[in-house]
Protein backbone atom coordinates (compact mmCIF):
# COMPACT_ATOMS: atom_id res chain seq x y z
CA UNK A 1 0.00 0.00 0.00
CA UNK A 2 1.29 3.66 -0.23
CA UNK A 3 2.52 5.51 2.38
CA UNK A 4 1.51 9.06 2.86
CA UNK A 5 3.50 11.08 5.01
CA UNK A 6 1.77 14.04 6.35
CA UNK A 7 2.20 16.28 9.30
CA UNK A 8 -1.01 17.06 11.55
CA UNK A 9 -1.14 20.25 10.02
CA UNK A 10 -1.34 19.40 6.30
CA UNK A 11 -3.43 16.61 7.15
CA UNK A 12 -6.12 19.47 8.76
CA UNK A 13 -5.71 22.13 5.69
CA UNK A 14 -5.98 18.79 3.14
CA UNK A 15 -9.44 17.72 5.20
CA UNK A 16 -11.10 21.69 5.30
CA UNK A 17 -10.22 21.83 1.59
CA UNK A 18 -11.96 18.55 0.96
CA UNK A 19 -9.88 18.49 -2.16
CA UNK A 20 -7.88 15.04 -1.97
CA UNK A 21 -9.00 11.73 -3.49
CA UNK A 22 -9.50 8.64 -1.57
CA UNK A 23 -6.82 6.65 -1.82
CA UNK A 24 -7.44 4.33 1.05
CA UNK A 25 -11.13 4.84 1.71
CA UNK A 26 -13.40 1.74 0.90
CA UNK A 27 -16.81 3.26 1.68
CA UNK A 28 -18.91 5.03 -0.28
CA UNK A 29 -19.94 8.46 0.52
CA UNK A 30 -21.14 11.52 -1.06
CA UNK A 31 -18.87 14.47 -2.14
CA UNK A 32 -18.11 16.90 0.71
CA UNK A 33 -19.63 14.97 3.06
CA UNK A 34 -18.07 14.02 6.40
CA UNK A 35 -20.47 12.37 8.73
CA UNK A 36 -19.80 9.70 11.64
CA UNK A 37 -22.44 8.22 13.85
CA UNK A 38 -20.22 6.63 17.34
CA UNK A 39 -22.99 4.08 18.57
CA UNK A 40 -22.32 3.84 22.61
CA UNK A 41 -20.91 6.69 24.52
CA UNK A 42 -18.76 4.06 26.91
CA UNK A 43 -14.90 4.33 27.66
CA UNK A 44 -14.40 3.84 24.07
CA UNK A 45 -16.99 5.68 22.25
CA UNK A 46 -17.52 9.05 24.50
CA UNK A 47 -13.25 9.52 23.55
CA UNK A 48 -13.74 8.67 19.67
CA UNK A 49 -16.52 11.04 19.43
CA UNK A 50 -14.21 13.45 20.97
CA UNK A 51 -10.98 12.82 19.41
CA UNK A 52 -12.78 12.80 16.12
CA UNK A 53 -14.32 16.56 16.51
CA UNK A 54 -10.98 17.77 18.02
CA UNK A 55 -8.52 16.21 15.06
CA UNK A 56 -11.02 17.44 12.47
CA UNK A 57 -11.24 20.79 13.79
CA UNK A 58 -14.76 20.43 13.93
CA UNK A 59 -15.15 19.84 10.09
CA UNK A 60 -16.59 16.17 10.86
CA UNK A 61 -20.56 16.19 12.01
CA UNK A 62 -20.69 13.23 14.87
CA UNK A 63 -23.85 11.92 16.36
CA UNK A 64 -23.03 10.10 19.42
CA UNK A 65 -26.10 7.48 20.32
CA UNK A 66 -26.16 6.33 23.91
CA UNK A 67 -29.78 4.91 25.39
CA UNK A 68 -28.56 5.86 29.24
CA UNK A 69 -29.32 8.98 30.86
CA UNK A 70 -25.62 9.12 33.02
CA UNK A 71 -22.19 6.46 32.28
CA UNK A 72 -21.77 4.05 35.34
CA UNK A 73 -17.64 3.81 35.44
CA UNK A 74 -16.54 0.51 35.83
CA UNK A 75 -13.33 1.40 36.71
CA UNK A 76 -13.51 1.78 40.67
CA UNK A 77 -16.52 -0.13 41.34
CA UNK A 78 -15.11 -2.81 43.27
CA UNK A 79 -14.49 -0.43 46.35
CA UNK A 80 -18.06 0.81 45.19
CA UNK A 81 -18.45 -3.11 46.19
CA UNK A 82 -17.05 -3.34 49.39
CA UNK A 83 -19.14 0.47 50.53
CA UNK A 84 -15.60 2.01 50.78
CA UNK A 85 -16.89 4.47 47.92
CA UNK A 86 -20.17 6.12 47.22
CA UNK A 87 -21.31 5.32 43.93
CA UNK A 88 -21.69 8.55 42.57
CA UNK A 89 -18.02 8.67 41.79
CA UNK A 90 -18.69 6.37 39.06
CA UNK A 91 -21.32 9.16 37.25
CA UNK A 92 -20.39 10.62 33.86
CA UNK A 93 -22.42 12.23 31.01
CA UNK A 94 -22.07 13.42 27.82
CA UNK A 95 -22.99 17.35 27.65
CA UNK A 96 -19.39 18.57 28.51
CA UNK A 97 -18.56 16.67 25.03
CA UNK A 98 -21.71 18.10 23.22
CA UNK A 99 -20.93 22.03 24.45
CA UNK A 100 -17.29 21.58 24.61
CA UNK A 101 -16.78 19.79 20.91
CA UNK A 102 -20.16 20.13 19.45
CA UNK A 103 -20.75 16.80 19.39
CA UNK A 104 -25.02 16.20 18.58
CA UNK A 105 -26.77 13.41 20.85
CA UNK A 106 -29.55 11.55 20.09
CA UNK A 107 -30.65 9.25 23.40
CA UNK A 108 -31.43 5.98 22.33
CA UNK A 109 -30.15 2.61 20.84
CA UNK A 110 -29.26 1.40 17.67
CA UNK A 111 -31.55 -1.28 16.00
CA UNK A 112 -29.70 -1.40 11.73
CA UNK A 113 -26.76 0.00 10.47
CA UNK A 114 -27.52 -0.67 6.44
CA UNK A 115 -26.25 0.53 3.44
CA UNK A 116 -27.65 4.45 2.77
CA UNK A 117 -27.92 4.77 -0.73
CA UNK A 118 -27.74 7.96 -2.47
CA UNK A 119 -28.17 9.96 1.35
CA UNK A 120 -24.83 8.23 2.85
CA UNK A 121 -22.60 4.82 2.66
CA UNK A 122 -24.63 3.73 6.01
CA UNK A 123 -28.47 4.41 7.39
CA UNK A 124 -28.57 4.31 11.02
CA UNK A 125 -31.90 3.13 12.69
CA UNK A 126 -31.81 4.50 16.70
CA UNK A 127 -34.97 3.37 18.79
CA UNK A 128 -36.12 6.24 20.55
CA UNK A 129 -38.41 7.31 23.43
CA UNK A 130 -40.69 9.09 20.52
CA UNK A 131 -39.78 6.07 17.96
CA UNK A 132 -37.52 5.47 15.29
CA UNK A 133 -35.03 8.25 14.17
CA UNK A 134 -32.80 7.38 11.22
CA UNK A 135 -29.45 8.91 10.47
CA UNK A 136 -27.12 8.98 7.10
CA UNK A 137 -23.46 8.88 7.47
CA UNK A 138 -20.05 7.95 5.95
CA UNK A 139 -18.85 5.91 8.73
CA UNK A 140 -20.34 4.28 11.87
CA UNK A 141 -17.97 3.34 15.02
CA UNK A 142 -19.64 0.74 16.84
CA UNK A 143 -18.34 0.45 20.73
CA UNK A 144 -21.29 -1.23 22.47
CA UNK A 145 -18.95 -3.10 24.83
CA UNK A 146 -20.44 -6.79 25.81
CA UNK A 147 -23.20 -8.51 26.44
CA UNK A 148 -23.18 -11.75 28.88
CA UNK A 149 -23.68 -15.30 27.62
CA UNK A 150 -26.59 -17.21 29.49
CA UNK A 151 -25.35 -18.95 32.96
CA UNK A 152 -27.21 -22.60 32.51
CA UNK A 153 -29.15 -23.54 35.42
CA UNK A 154 -29.62 -26.29 37.62
CA UNK A 155 -32.55 -26.23 38.42
CA UNK A 156 -35.85 -25.99 36.75
CA UNK A 157 -34.94 -22.67 34.54
CA UNK A 158 -39.00 -21.42 35.14
CA UNK A 159 -37.63 -20.50 38.59
CA UNK A 160 -36.08 -17.25 37.77
CA UNK A 161 -33.37 -16.15 40.63
CA UNK A 162 -30.71 -13.82 39.67
CA UNK A 163 -27.55 -14.38 39.28
CA UNK A 164 -24.99 -11.23 40.06
CA UNK A 165 -22.14 -10.44 37.45
CA UNK A 166 -21.92 -6.81 38.32
CA UNK A 167 -19.37 -7.12 35.43
CA UNK A 168 -21.34 -3.85 33.91
CA UNK A 169 -20.89 -1.06 36.52
CA UNK A 170 -24.75 0.00 38.07
CA UNK A 171 -27.77 -1.76 39.55
CA UNK A 172 -25.38 -4.82 40.35
CA UNK A 173 -22.97 -3.43 41.67
CA UNK A 174 -25.22 -2.32 44.17
CA UNK A 175 -27.31 -5.17 44.88
CA UNK A 176 -24.05 -7.31 45.35
CA UNK A 177 -22.71 -4.77 47.58
CA UNK A 178 -25.85 -5.32 49.84
CA UNK A 179 -25.49 -9.12 49.74
CA UNK A 180 -22.01 -8.65 50.68
CA UNK A 181 -23.25 -6.17 54.11
CA UNK A 182 -26.11 -8.89 54.50
CA UNK A 183 -23.52 -12.51 54.67
CA UNK A 184 -23.90 -14.21 57.68
CA UNK A 185 -20.54 -13.99 59.55
CA UNK A 186 -19.11 -17.18 58.67
CA UNK A 187 -20.23 -16.98 54.92
CA UNK A 188 -18.87 -17.83 51.89
CA UNK A 189 -18.69 -15.55 48.84
CA UNK A 190 -17.89 -17.54 45.76
CA UNK A 191 -17.16 -15.58 42.47
CA UNK A 192 -16.28 -17.56 39.25
CA UNK A 193 -14.15 -16.20 36.53
CA UNK A 194 -14.65 -16.85 32.57
CA UNK A 195 -11.96 -18.04 30.09
CA UNK A 196 -10.21 -15.38 28.99
CA UNK A 197 -10.83 -12.91 26.70
CA UNK A 198 -12.80 -11.25 29.00
CA UNK A 199 -13.50 -7.40 30.08
CA UNK A 200 -10.64 -6.00 32.25
CA UNK A 201 -7.91 -9.17 32.91
CA UNK A 202 -6.73 -8.09 36.28
CA UNK A 203 -10.39 -7.22 37.88
CA UNK A 204 -11.81 -10.17 39.11
CA UNK A 205 -8.59 -10.75 41.22
CA UNK A 206 -8.82 -6.94 41.97
CA UNK A 207 -12.53 -7.66 43.26
CA UNK A 208 -11.41 -11.03 45.33
CA UNK A 209 -8.51 -9.30 47.19
CA UNK A 210 -10.99 -6.02 48.05
CA UNK A 211 -13.72 -8.62 49.21
CA UNK A 212 -11.51 -10.45 50.95
CA UNK A 213 -10.11 -7.51 52.76
CA UNK A 214 -13.35 -6.29 53.33
CA UNK A 215 -14.53 -9.82 55.18
CA UNK A 216 -11.14 -9.79 57.16
CA UNK A 217 -12.34 -6.49 58.47
CA UNK A 218 -16.09 -6.86 59.08
CA UNK A 219 -16.49 -10.46 58.90
CA UNK A 220 -13.25 -12.21 60.50
CA UNK A 221 -14.91 -15.84 60.48
CA UNK A 222 -16.39 -15.24 55.96
CA UNK A 223 -14.45 -16.62 53.28
CA UNK A 224 -13.99 -15.84 49.92
CA UNK A 225 -14.07 -18.69 46.90
CA UNK A 226 -12.30 -18.10 43.57
CA UNK A 227 -13.04 -20.31 40.72
CA UNK A 228 -11.21 -19.48 37.73
CA UNK A 229 -11.48 -21.27 34.08
CA UNK A 230 -8.10 -20.08 33.60
CA UNK A 231 -4.96 -22.11 34.49
CA UNK A 232 -3.54 -19.46 35.99
CA UNK A 233 -3.90 -15.72 37.15
CA UNK A 234 -4.47 -13.42 33.79
CA UNK A 235 -2.90 -10.38 35.06
CA UNK A 236 -0.77 -9.05 37.59
CA UNK A 237 0.15 -12.29 38.37
CA UNK A 238 3.44 -11.46 40.86
CA UNK A 239 1.07 -9.09 43.04
CA UNK A 240 -2.00 -11.05 43.43
CA UNK A 241 -0.14 -14.05 44.38
CA UNK A 242 1.44 -12.14 46.68
CA UNK A 243 -1.73 -10.92 48.07
CA UNK A 244 -3.97 -14.47 47.95
CA UNK A 245 -0.30 -16.02 49.21
CA UNK A 246 0.15 -13.23 52.26
CA UNK A 247 -2.53 -11.07 53.13
CA UNK A 248 -5.44 -13.16 52.59
CA UNK A 249 -3.58 -16.51 53.23
CA UNK A 250 -6.75 -17.27 55.80
CA UNK A 251 -9.47 -15.87 54.00
CA UNK A 252 -9.18 -16.50 50.35
CA UNK A 253 -8.67 -19.71 48.49
CA UNK A 254 -7.90 -19.66 44.44
CA UNK A 255 -8.93 -22.40 42.63
CA UNK A 256 -7.43 -22.59 38.47
CA UNK A 257 -8.89 -24.78 35.91
CA UNK A 258 -12.33 -24.36 37.10
CA UNK A 259 -14.57 -24.01 34.47
CA UNK A 260 -18.51 -22.88 35.20
CA UNK A 261 -21.51 -25.97 34.20
CA UNK A 262 -23.94 -24.45 35.79
CA UNK A 263 -25.67 -22.39 39.07
CA UNK A 264 -28.21 -23.30 41.14
CA UNK A 265 -29.86 -19.76 43.01
CA UNK A 266 -32.82 -19.48 44.62
CA UNK A 267 -35.04 -16.74 44.03
CA UNK A 268 -34.84 -13.47 46.80
CA UNK A 269 -31.43 -15.43 47.98
CA UNK A 270 -27.89 -14.42 47.50
CA UNK A 271 -26.61 -17.80 48.13
CA UNK A 272 -26.90 -21.48 46.38
CA UNK A 273 -23.86 -23.56 44.25
CA UNK A 274 -22.08 -23.70 41.41
CA UNK A 275 -20.75 -26.87 39.63
CA UNK A 276 -17.57 -25.98 37.69
CA UNK A 277 -15.39 -29.14 35.57
CA UNK A 278 -11.98 -29.37 36.86
CA UNK A 279 -9.65 -29.01 33.65
CA UNK A 280 -6.36 -29.25 33.37
CA UNK A 281 -4.28 -28.81 29.75
CA UNK A 282 -1.79 -31.63 28.82
CA UNK A 283 1.22 -30.80 27.32
CA UNK A 284 -0.20 -29.77 23.40
CA UNK A 285 -2.46 -27.58 25.32
CA UNK A 286 -5.38 -29.25 24.83
CA UNK A 287 -7.66 -29.78 28.25
CA UNK A 288 -8.61 -32.67 29.33
CA UNK A 289 -11.56 -33.03 32.17
CA UNK A 290 -10.42 -34.48 35.19
CA UNK A 291 -13.84 -34.26 37.05
CA UNK A 292 -16.42 -32.08 38.42
CA UNK A 293 -17.05 -29.85 42.29
CA UNK A 294 -20.19 -28.33 43.19
CA UNK A 295 -18.99 -25.45 45.83
CA UNK A 296 -21.76 -23.80 47.79
CA UNK A 297 -22.19 -19.91 48.61
CA UNK A 298 -23.91 -17.81 50.93
CA UNK A 299 -23.34 -14.73 48.06
CA UNK A 300 -22.65 -16.00 44.80
CA UNK A 301 -20.68 -13.78 42.40
CA UNK A 302 -20.82 -15.43 38.87
CA UNK A 303 -19.02 -13.86 35.89
CA UNK A 304 -20.44 -15.72 32.83
CA UNK A 305 -18.20 -15.90 29.35
CA UNK A 306 -19.12 -12.23 27.47
CA UNK A 307 -19.31 -11.56 23.91
CA UNK A 308 -19.43 -8.05 22.01
CA UNK A 309 -22.72 -6.00 22.47
CA UNK A 310 -25.96 -7.31 20.67
CA UNK A 311 -25.65 -4.33 17.59
CA UNK A 312 -22.59 -6.21 16.85
CA UNK A 313 -23.38 -9.45 16.73
CA UNK A 314 -26.94 -8.11 15.01
CA UNK A 315 -24.60 -6.65 12.03
CA UNK A 316 -22.58 -9.90 11.74
CA UNK A 317 -19.22 -8.05 12.77
CA UNK A 318 -18.09 -10.78 15.08
CA UNK A 319 -16.40 -13.95 14.52
CA UNK A 320 -16.90 -17.08 15.88
CA UNK A 321 -15.14 -15.94 19.38
CA UNK A 322 -17.97 -13.51 19.98
CA UNK A 323 -15.46 -10.12 19.02
CA UNK A 324 -15.07 -8.26 15.91
CA UNK A 325 -12.25 -8.57 14.10
CA UNK A 326 -10.63 -5.41 13.30
CA UNK A 327 -7.89 -3.93 11.35
CA UNK A 328 -5.59 -2.35 14.43
CA UNK A 329 -4.28 0.83 12.71
CA UNK A 330 -8.24 2.08 12.06
CA UNK A 331 -10.36 -0.52 13.88
CA UNK A 332 -12.15 -1.06 10.64
CA UNK A 333 -14.18 -3.96 9.96
CA UNK A 334 -11.98 -6.97 8.27
CA UNK A 335 -15.03 -8.46 6.95
CA UNK A 336 -16.40 -8.23 3.99
CA UNK A 337 -18.88 -5.82 2.68
CA UNK A 338 -18.26 -4.00 6.17
CA UNK A 339 -16.17 -1.15 4.38
CA UNK A 340 -16.73 2.29 7.04
CA UNK A 341 -17.77 0.14 10.06
CA UNK A 342 -15.25 0.32 12.96
CA UNK A 343 -15.59 -1.38 16.12
CA UNK A 344 -14.07 -0.20 18.94
CA UNK A 345 -13.32 -0.94 22.84
CA UNK A 346 -14.25 -4.38 24.37
CA UNK A 347 -16.69 -5.49 21.07
CA UNK A 348 -13.40 -5.47 19.14
CA UNK A 349 -11.02 -8.37 18.42
CA UNK A 350 -7.62 -7.49 19.07
CA UNK A 351 -4.30 -8.53 20.90
CA UNK A 352 -5.31 -5.33 23.43
CA UNK A 353 -7.09 -6.36 26.59
CA UNK A 354 -9.96 -5.32 27.10
CA UNK A 355 -9.89 -2.19 29.70
CA UNK A 356 -11.14 1.50 29.81
CA UNK A 357 -7.79 2.74 29.42
CA UNK A 358 -7.32 0.78 26.24
CA UNK A 359 -10.46 1.87 24.90
CA UNK A 360 -10.03 5.25 25.32
CA UNK A 361 -6.06 4.63 23.19
CA UNK A 362 -8.21 2.13 20.28
CA UNK A 363 -10.46 4.86 20.06
CA UNK A 364 -8.09 7.79 19.13
CA UNK A 365 -6.02 5.13 16.94
CA UNK A 366 -10.22 5.13 15.15
CA UNK A 367 -10.40 8.29 15.12
CA UNK A 368 -7.10 9.55 13.64
CA UNK A 369 -7.43 6.76 10.77
CA UNK A 370 -10.94 8.28 10.40
CA UNK A 371 -10.04 11.90 10.19
CA UNK A 372 -7.29 10.48 7.09
CA UNK A 373 -9.57 9.12 5.52
CA UNK A 374 -11.94 11.81 5.05
CA UNK A 375 -8.58 13.62 3.65
CA UNK A 376 -8.06 10.76 1.27
CA UNK A 377 -4.96 8.99 3.33
CA UNK A 378 -4.35 5.58 4.54
CA UNK A 379 -4.11 5.32 8.29
CA UNK A 380 -0.80 5.44 10.22
CA UNK A 381 1.33 2.06 9.41
CA UNK A 382 2.13 1.20 12.76
CA UNK A 383 0.35 2.96 15.57
CA UNK A 384 0.76 2.51 19.42
CA UNK A 385 -1.91 2.10 22.55
CA UNK A 386 -0.09 2.72 26.03
CA UNK A 387 -2.06 0.96 29.19
CA UNK A 388 -1.74 2.30 32.75
CA UNK A 389 -3.95 0.61 35.44
CA UNK A 390 -4.10 0.46 39.10
CA UNK A 391 -5.29 -2.79 41.43
CA UNK A 392 -7.04 -1.90 44.63
CA UNK A 393 -5.80 -4.59 46.36
CA UNK A 394 -7.17 -3.77 50.25
CA UNK A 395 -8.49 -0.14 51.35
CA UNK A 396 -5.48 1.46 51.62
CA UNK A 397 -3.32 -0.92 49.13
CA UNK A 398 -2.94 -0.74 45.36
CA UNK A 399 -0.38 -1.71 42.59
CA UNK A 400 -0.33 -0.90 38.79
CA UNK A 401 0.27 -2.48 35.77
CA UNK A 402 1.41 -0.64 32.63
CA UNK A 403 2.42 -1.75 29.21
CA UNK A 404 2.74 0.04 25.90
CA UNK A 405 1.74 -2.21 22.42
CA UNK A 406 3.06 -1.57 19.50
CA UNK A 407 1.71 -2.45 16.37
CA UNK A 408 3.81 -4.62 14.83
CA UNK A 409 4.13 -7.92 11.83
CA UNK A 410 5.16 -11.16 13.42
CA UNK A 411 8.13 -12.06 11.18
CA UNK A 412 6.78 -15.87 11.44
CA UNK A 413 2.95 -15.96 10.41
CA UNK A 414 3.44 -12.04 8.78
CA UNK A 415 0.05 -11.51 10.80
CA UNK A 416 0.30 -7.86 11.91
CA UNK A 417 -0.73 -7.30 15.67
CA UNK A 418 -0.14 -5.26 19.32
CA UNK A 419 2.46 -6.42 21.28
CA UNK A 420 2.91 -5.32 24.66
CA UNK A 421 6.49 -4.28 24.37
CA UNK A 422 8.77 -2.06 26.41
CA UNK A 423 10.09 0.92 24.48
CA UNK A 424 13.51 1.30 25.77
CA UNK A 425 14.98 -2.53 26.38
CA UNK A 426 12.40 -4.00 23.28
CA UNK A 427 11.58 -7.21 25.83
CA UNK A 428 7.79 -8.59 25.60
CA UNK A 429 5.61 -8.10 28.36
CA UNK A 430 3.46 -5.70 30.64
CA UNK A 431 5.09 -4.29 33.86
CA UNK A 432 3.97 -4.44 36.97
CA UNK A 433 4.36 -2.59 40.52
CA UNK A 434 7.46 -4.01 42.39
CA UNK A 435 4.70 -4.35 45.71
CA UNK A 436 1.63 -2.62 46.89
CA UNK A 437 1.59 0.85 48.54
CA UNK A 438 -0.76 3.04 50.44
CA UNK A 439 1.43 5.78 47.85
CA UNK A 440 -0.13 3.89 44.78
CA UNK A 441 -3.49 3.79 46.24
CA UNK A 442 -3.36 7.35 46.50
CA UNK A 443 -2.10 7.67 42.64
CA UNK A 444 -4.58 5.16 41.55
CA UNK A 445 -7.49 8.16 42.31
CA UNK A 446 -5.52 10.61 40.51
CA UNK A 447 -4.98 8.16 37.71
CA UNK A 448 -8.80 7.74 37.77
CA UNK A 449 -9.96 11.24 37.92
CA UNK A 450 -7.28 12.13 34.58
CA UNK A 451 -8.52 9.09 32.71
CA UNK A 452 -12.50 9.76 32.96
CA UNK A 453 -11.85 13.65 32.62
CA UNK A 454 -9.64 12.90 29.39
CA UNK A 455 -12.66 10.61 28.20
CA UNK A 456 -15.57 12.79 29.34
CA UNK A 457 -14.55 16.18 29.58
C1 LIG B 1 -15.14 -4.38 37.96
C2 LIG B 1 -14.40 -3.78 36.80
C3 LIG B 1 -13.26 -3.04 37.01
C4 LIG B 1 -12.57 -2.47 35.93
N1 LIG B 1 -11.44 -1.75 36.18
C5 LIG B 1 -10.75 -1.24 35.14
C6 LIG B 1 -9.54 -0.49 35.38
O1 LIG B 1 -9.10 -0.33 36.51
N2 LIG B 1 -8.89 0.03 34.31
C7 LIG B 1 -9.36 -0.12 33.03
O2 LIG B 1 -8.74 0.40 32.10
N3 LIG B 1 -10.50 -0.83 32.76
C8 LIG B 1 -11.19 -1.38 33.78
N4 LIG B 1 -12.34 -2.10 33.53
C9 LIG B 1 -12.75 -2.36 32.13
C10 LIG B 1 -13.50 -1.20 31.49
O3 LIG B 1 -14.56 -0.77 32.30
C11 LIG B 1 -14.04 -1.61 30.13
O4 LIG B 1 -12.99 -2.21 29.40
C12 LIG B 1 -14.57 -0.39 29.37
O5 LIG B 1 -15.68 0.15 30.02
C13 LIG B 1 -14.94 -0.77 27.94
O6 LIG B 1 -15.37 0.37 27.27
P1 LIG B 1 -16.42 0.25 26.08
O7 LIG B 1 -16.63 1.64 25.61
O8 LIG B 1 -16.01 -0.79 25.13
O9 LIG B 1 -17.75 -0.31 26.78
P2 LIG B 1 -18.65 0.36 27.90
O10 LIG B 1 -17.85 1.26 28.74
O11 LIG B 1 -19.40 -0.74 28.54
O12 LIG B 1 -19.67 1.28 27.09
C14 LIG B 1 -20.58 0.73 26.16
C15 LIG B 1 -21.73 1.73 25.97
O13 LIG B 1 -22.45 1.39 24.79
C16 LIG B 1 -23.82 1.61 25.02
N5 LIG B 1 -24.56 0.79 24.04
C17 LIG B 1 -24.62 -0.55 23.97
N6 LIG B 1 -25.37 -0.92 22.92
C18 LIG B 1 -25.80 0.22 22.32
C19 LIG B 1 -26.62 0.47 21.18
N7 LIG B 1 -27.17 -0.51 20.45
N8 LIG B 1 -26.87 1.76 20.84
C20 LIG B 1 -26.32 2.77 21.56
N9 LIG B 1 -25.54 2.58 22.64
C21 LIG B 1 -25.28 1.31 23.02
C22 LIG B 1 -24.02 1.20 26.48
O14 LIG B 1 -25.18 1.81 27.03
C23 LIG B 1 -22.72 1.71 27.12
O15 LIG B 1 -22.86 3.02 27.65
C24 LIG B 1 -13.05 -2.66 34.60
C25 LIG B 1 -14.21 -3.42 34.39
C26 LIG B 1 -14.89 -3.98 35.47
C27 LIG B 1 -16.13 -4.78 35.22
Amino acid sequence: MRTVRMNKRELLKALSAGSLALPWSRAAQPAGLARVVVVGGGMAGATAAKYLRLWSQRSIEVTLVEPSAQYTSNIMSNLVLTGQYSPSILNYGWSNLQRNYGIARVVGSVTAVEPGGSLGAWKVSIATASGTQVRYCERVVLAPGIQFDAVPSMQDASVPAPILHAWQAGPQTLQLRDQLAAMPATGRFVMTIPKAPYRCPPGPYERACVVADYLKRNKPGAQVLVLDANPDIMAERENFSLAFGTMYASNLRYLSGRVLRSVQASAGQAGGAVRVDVVVRDASGQELVMGSETHEAQVLNVIPPHRAGAIVQALGLADAGGFAPVDGRSFESTLPGRAGLHVIGDAAKTTLPKAGHVGNQGAKICADAIVRAFAGLPPYATPTANSACFSPLSNSLASWLTAVYQYEQDPVSGAWRFVARDQVAGTVGATEAAGPSTEQFEKMGTWYRSLMNETYL
